[in-house]
């Protein structure tokens, strides 16, 4: 991965022109710099392109684009985001966007992606929004398997730590997103401007009062802790949720037996009523285990994409119909 390497540190890289092109534009700025003020703005096709590596960019890019421009999703629908690979039509896609709004360290063949391929500006989600480590010592174990050697997976536990890549089931660290977007694209875009920022000013409302629902909605619950299949929801800890996860980061990891007991044990002694699955990924962990302790199934769903279900929902109501689930499993009032 060597993208945690060369991980940018601003929030936003421009990456220019290669450097064959740039030769050809420096001369042309050598003969009339007066004119040479659009280094990284919309080609001159006029249509503005944005690239979204997954659903919930592709709905802030959405939202604030509206009608101005097309916004492409990396993830297609049904798909599951972790571990996407890239066609050689989508890195073309990322090639030629005028923007690609990506999340590093998530999506490992987009990051290379952007590092290798992208022509146009980039936006890293993850250096906009501030992400928080995992609550817990979840993640450290679902890490001890995957391909990284011993030393190096220290180094990278020094630089980064494990950060929750699932930021945006917090709606008010998506309305920031959807600031940033509205910034870039008004600086490839200028004559949209001003359509930009007042749909990020909507988009802000809409998530904002979202965020006032899911506070109000679990603030007087009877239990706190809920039961998922993977680590994805740790960003409602800031409405008081606790997450104990089946599997780990990814949807595929595999809970040890000694994982499963000590969730049993949970179940029990929290009075959990609700086993959570998702939409995206086989339900058979959650249903073994919410069979095992004669208690209920239901959908949370982490939205880290749309499917043939949910094509008629979008990020705002998934996530009230998340509220509805947690607030019936928790025994919220
Ligand atoms: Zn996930």
């Amino acid at each position: 991965m060597t993208s945690r390497a060369t991980r940018a540190t601003r929030p936003v890289r421009q990456r220019l022109l290669s450097p064959a092109v740039a030769g050809v534009a420096a001369l042309a700025l050598s003969s009339c710099a007066a004119f040479s003020d659009d280094t990284g703005t919309a080609s001159d096709d006029g249509d503005v392109t944005v690239a979204a590596a997954f659903y919930p960019l592709q709905f802030v890019a959405q939202r604030v684009a509206g009608d101005r421009t097309e916004v492409a999703n990396l993830t297609k629908p049904g798909g599951e985001p972790h571990d996407l690979e890239l066609s050689v039509g989508q890195t073309a896609e990322v090639a030629g966007a005028d923007l690609v709004v990506y999340e590093a360290d998530f999506q490992p063949a987009v990051d290379a992606a952007v590092e290798q391929n992208a022509e146009g500006a980039t936006l890293d989600a993850a250096e906009v929004v501030g992400l928080e480590p995992f609550a817990d010592e979840h993640s450290e174990e679902e890490h001890a398997d995957d391909s990284h050697s011993g030393e190096e997976h220290a180094e990278e536990e020094h630089d980064h730590g494990d950060l929750d890549p699932h930021f945006w089931l917090d709606p008010a660290r998506l309305a920031e997103l959807g600031d940033a977007v509205a910034e870039q694209l008004a600086e490839i875009d200028p004559d949209g401007a001003e359509t930009y920022t007042a749909n990020a000013a909507t988009l802000r409302e809409d998530l904002e009062t979202l965020d006032g629902e899911l506070s109000e909605g679990l603030a007087d619950c009877e239990r706190s802790t809920i039961v998922v299949s993977h680590d994805a929801f740790g960003y409602l800890g800031k409405y008081g949720i606790e997450v104990e996860p089946i599997a780990g980061l990814s949807p595929d990891a595999e809970p040890t037996p000694a994982d499963l007991a000590r969730l049993q044990q949970i179940i029990d002694e929290d009075g959990i009523t609700t086993v959570f699955s998702e939409r995206l990924v086989s339900p058979a962990l959650s249903e073994s285990l919410a069979r095992d302790k004669s208690i209920e199934t239901a959908v949370l769903d982490p939205v880290e994409g749309l499917s043939d279900e949910t094509a008629d929902e979008d990020y705002l109501s998934l996530m009230r119909e998340n509220l509805a689930a947690l607030r019936t499993a928790n025994g919220c009032r």
